[in-house]
């Protein structure tokens, strides 16, 4: 490392890319020597608070962001991470209000802090070494070794954090794990009468507030639930090829990548949609899974949210769907269970003809 470190804190909003990085800005900013603050989790207030600030038309993910940097601004962090990710592969883009990120933040929260606003553009040539090297230079740190190794310190922790979503560890007890270096798999898949798959950001999804505990409630209705988490990288980009249809959005993969990968190996009964209102990328998404859908008789439901959405009339779209869901594959079970038994009687019937005509030995 070179130097006194210009700022030794750094505060993350838990909210955007946080969901999907903070395994990674975690290892990297900690092996660097800086210490991480996160905002608190989202609460009504900190929704509350966002929608202050922004115009009311944005989408709920991107108001939950500015009310965990207020939050953030609140408990005296003053240096907030806030940056612009603008592709993550060639053509493969964010949408324009994650993309404008700081820019937004800088325009609607007229208080005094410092921005770490570093730029991913792979589009552009702007690499995630180059993002990370930008990152650590407004620390102070330029020193290539250094920042090597805090990219390796972050994969590592990031890459532990992946083993165990995939092998079916839920999201926070893998993250609160790989933080603290540990890494615990799951070895039994447990099976239930009903399983869905639900695509969305992982912003949506995994933040209990937005996403009103789904993931629990689909569990205490004795669904199994998949995600995003248990499709790898590949599996995904894959899934949207064989579908036929082409990577266009960064977050596609949580979406259409991980909805048609469980589609493709007819792995569920049932695809729950989950996504905020007025989201220009998703709608297009779903509306592209629904067709697929449809053609494959696969059950999905899409659930929008934001900051007015009621709980109780969630949870009872949710579990009707898991009443059809259910009745579904009961009816699917008795059919094959009636073609099984007439199955059984023809067999029977041509055995016990065999006998009366003593052709049988
Ligand atoms: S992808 Fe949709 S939900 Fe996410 S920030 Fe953009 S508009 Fe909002």
């Amino acid at each position: 490392m070179n130097g006194e470190l210009l700022y030794k804190k750094v505060g993350i909003p838990r909210a955007i890319s946080y969901y999907n990085n903070y395994p990674f800005y975690y290892g990297f900013f900690t092996f660097l020597g800086i210490e991480v603050v996160l905002s608190d989790k989202t609460t009504t207030k900190i929704i509350n608070e966002g929608c202050k600030y922004v115009v009311s038309d944005t989408c709920l993910p991107i108001k939950v962001f500015t009310g965990h940097v207020v939050n953030l601004l609140d408990k005296g962090c003053d240096v907030i991470f806030v940056p612009s990710i603008q592709s993550t592969g060639y053509k493969i883009n964010n949408c324009s209000k994650i993309r404008g990120l700081p820019e937004i933040i800088r325009n609607v929260i007229n208080r005094d802090f410092t921005m770490i606003e570093p730029t991913l553009d792979k589009t552009e040539n702007i690499s995630f070494r180059d993002f990370c090297r930008d990152t650590a230079k407004y620390f102070g740190i330029t020193d290539e070794k250094s920042i090597n190794n805090a990219i390796d310190a972050g994969w590592k922790v990031y890459n532990d954090f992946l083993e165990m979503t995939k092998s079916g560890v839920g999201y926070q007890e893998a993250l609160n794990n790989a933080i603290s270096g540990k890494v615990v798999k799951k070895s039994v898949d447990i099976v239930k009468p009903l399983s869905v798959v639900i695509m969305g950001h992982g912003y949506n999804l995994f933040d209990d507030r937005i996403s009103m505990n789904i993931i629990k409630k689909l569990e205490k209705m004795d669904v199994k639930v998949y995600t995003s988490l248990n499709v790898s990288h590949q599996e995904a980009v894959d899934s949207i090829h064989n579908i036929g249809e082409l990577q266009y959005w960064a977050n596609e993969l949580e979406l259409t990548g991980t909805a048609a990968y469980y589609l493709l190996n007819n792995k569920v009964d049932g695809i729950i949609a989950l996504s905020a209102f007025g989201c220009g990328p998703d709608s297009l998404m779903v509306d592209e899974m629904m067709y697929h859908c449809k053609e494959k008789g696969m059950p999905l439901i899409h659930l929008t949210i934001d900051e007015h959405t009621g709980e109780a009339g969630f949870v009872t779209r949710l579990e009707a769907f898991v009443d059809m869901l259910m009745r579904k594959k009961r009816s699917i079970l008795n059919k094959q269970s009636a073609k099984t038994q007439k199955q059984t009687a023809e067999i029977v019937k041509i055995r016990d003809n065999k006998i009366l005509t003593g052709s049988a030995k």
